[in-house]
C-alpha cells in the first residue's frame, strides 16, 4: 500500500459494524436505515431491471436522473443546472467528493474541511497529494459551529477548495445563512472552490431549513454541489449521487470520474429520477418520523447518563461520555458491545486530532422506535 493511504486502516463503519454482527449488538454505529424506501421506487427498479434496463447508461448519467435532478434543484433551491453539461451522475456522493477533488487540486493543494469531518474527506485529499487543513467546529449552548476567525486563518494562497457538508455529519448542524455568508464571501475573496455535501439535504428538523451554499449570491458558479438518494430515499446501498456546476467544472470532475467507475449503475438512476418526481411527501414523512425518533434516543441516552448535543438535520446524536465517568470514545465504544450490547461510532476519528474529539460519541437515530428503546434500555446499565 502506498505510504499515504498507509494511516487510514479500515474505515470505522466497517470495523464498528462487524463488531455488531459478531457480538450481537445493536448497531446504532453505521447510519443506515433499518426500513426501506418507497415500496414504488423499488418497483421501479425491478421493472427497469426486468425491462431490459441492463447495459451501461451515458457516462454523464441517464437522462432521465439528469432531468430529476435538475427538476428538484430548480422547485426546492431556485438553482438552474442544465441537464446537458452541468450534471454528472456518480456512484454515491463519495465518488463524486472523490473526483472533484482528485479534479481540482494539484500535489501540495490544500483543501479546508470542518473537523469532525466525514471519513472519506481526508482519504480522497490524500489521494490526490493534498493536504487537508482542518477548521475545528465545538459546540457553542449545544450547538457545534466554526469560528469565522479561524477559518480565515486556515486560507492560504494553496488553498484549492472548501469542503462543506452541511447538514453536517457527524454533528447534526445545519449551517445557518450567516455561517454560509462567511464561507462564501471567503471563497470570493481569495478565489476558492466550494464543494458541498448536501446527502442529509431533506433531513433538517423543527423547522430548520437546509440552504444549499450555491444559492449565496457569487457561489453558483464557484460550487460543485453534491447529493445522492442513499439518505432521501433510505436506499444507502444503491450508492447514487451526482454533482452539479458549472460546465467547465462538471466536465473536469468528468474527466476523471469516467476513468474511476466510467458510469454508475442504471436501473437504480431510473428509480431515484422516478422518485425525486413523485416521492418527495414520503420523504417529508420520513423525515418527520425521523425527528421523533431524534426525540426518543436523546431523550434515552440522558436518561442513561449521557450528556446529549441536540442536531438539527442527518441521523445522529453526539453525546459527551465524561457525565457517565468516561474519557475515551474509542476505548468505549469498543467495549461498549460487552458492556451494553450496543455499537456506537467513537466520533474521535473524525477529527484531524483526535484529543480534540475524545470524549465524544455519535450514536444514530435512524432505526425502528423498539429497537431505540432496547438500546436505551441495554445503555442504562452504564451508570
Ligand atoms: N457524505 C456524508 C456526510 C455521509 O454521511 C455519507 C454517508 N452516506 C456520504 C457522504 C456518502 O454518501 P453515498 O453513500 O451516497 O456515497
Ligand atoms: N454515512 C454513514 C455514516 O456516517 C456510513 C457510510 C459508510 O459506511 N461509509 O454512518
Amino acid at each position: 500500500l502506498v505510504a499515504r493511504m498507509r494511516d487510514f486502516g479500515t474505515t470505522i463503519f466497517a470495523e464498528m459494524s462487524a463488531l455488531a454482527l459478531e457480538s450481537g449488538s445493536i448497531n446504532l454505529g453505521q447510519g443506515f436505515p433499518d426500513t426501506d424506501g418507497p415500496a414504488s421506487m423499488l418497483d421501479f427498479a425491478v421493472q427497469a431491471i426486468t425491462s431490459g434496463g441492463n447495459q451501461y447508461p451515458p457516462g454523464p448519467g441517464t437522462i432521465e436522473l439528469r432531468r430529476a435532478v435538475s427538476g428538484h434543484h430548480a422547485d426546492h433551491y431556485g438553482l438552474s443546472y442544465d441537464p446537458a453539461g452541468e450534471i454528472l451522475v456518480t456512484v454515491g456522493a463519495t465518488e463524486a467528493i472523490a473526483a472533484s477533488v482528485l479534479a481540482l487540486c494539484e500535489p501540495g493543494d490544500e483543501v479546508i474541511a470542518f473537523e469532525p469531518y466525514y471519513d472519506s474527506y481526508a482519504a480522497s485529499i490524500a489521494l490526490a497529494h493534498a493536504k487537508l487543513v482542518p477548521v475545528t467546529m465545538r459546540p457553542v449552548a449545544g450547538r457545534f459551529t466554526f469560528d469565522p476567525g479561524e477559518l480565515r486563518a486556515a486560507v492560504t494562497p494553496r488553498t484549492r477548495a472548501i469542503l462543506v457538508n452541511s447538514p453536517h455529519n457527524p454533528t447534526g448542524t445545519v449551517f445557518t445563512r450567516a455561517e454560509l455568508t462567511v464561507i462564501a464571501e471567503l471563497c470570493q475573496e481569495r478565489d476558492v472552490v466550494a464543494i458541498t455535501d448536501e446527502v442529509y439535504e431533506h433531513l433538517t428538523f423543527d423547522g430548520v431549513e437546509h440552504i444549499p451554499l450555491a444559492t449565496l449570491p457569487g457561489m453558483r458558479e464557484r460550487t460543485l454541489m453534491i447529493s445522492s438518494a442513499g439518505k432521501t430515499f433510505s436506499v444507502t446501498g444503491w450508492k447514487t449521487g451526482w454533482v452539479c456546476a458549472p460546465a467547465p467544472l462538471v466536465t473536469a470532475v468528468q474527466t476523471v470520474k469516467q476513468f474511476l467507475t466510467f458510469t454508475a449503475s442504471g436501473p437504480w438512476q431510473l428509480a431515484v429520477a422516478y422518485a425525486l418526481r413523485h416521492q418527495l411527501d414520503w420523504v417529508s414523512a420520513l423525515c418527520s418520523g425521523l425527528q421523533d425518533r431524534r426525540d426518543r434516543l436523546m431523550e434515552g441516552l440522558a436518561a442513561a447518563g449521557f450528556g446529549v448535543l441536540k442536531p438539527s438535520g442527518t441521523y445522529f446524536v453526539q453525546t459527551d461520555i465524561r457525565p457517565l465517568g468516561f474519557s475515551d470514545g474509542l476505548e468505549l465504544t469498543r467495549r461498549l458491545p460487552e458492556l451494553a450490547g450496543v455499537v456506537a461510532i467513537p466520533t474521535q476519528v473524525f477529527y484531524h486530532s483526535p484529543e480534540r474529539g475524545r470524549h465524544f460519541v455519535r450514536f444514530a437515530f435512524c432505526k425502528r422506535e423498539h429497537v431505540i428503546d432496547e438500546a436505551v434500555a441495554r445503555l442504562k446499565r452504564l451508570s
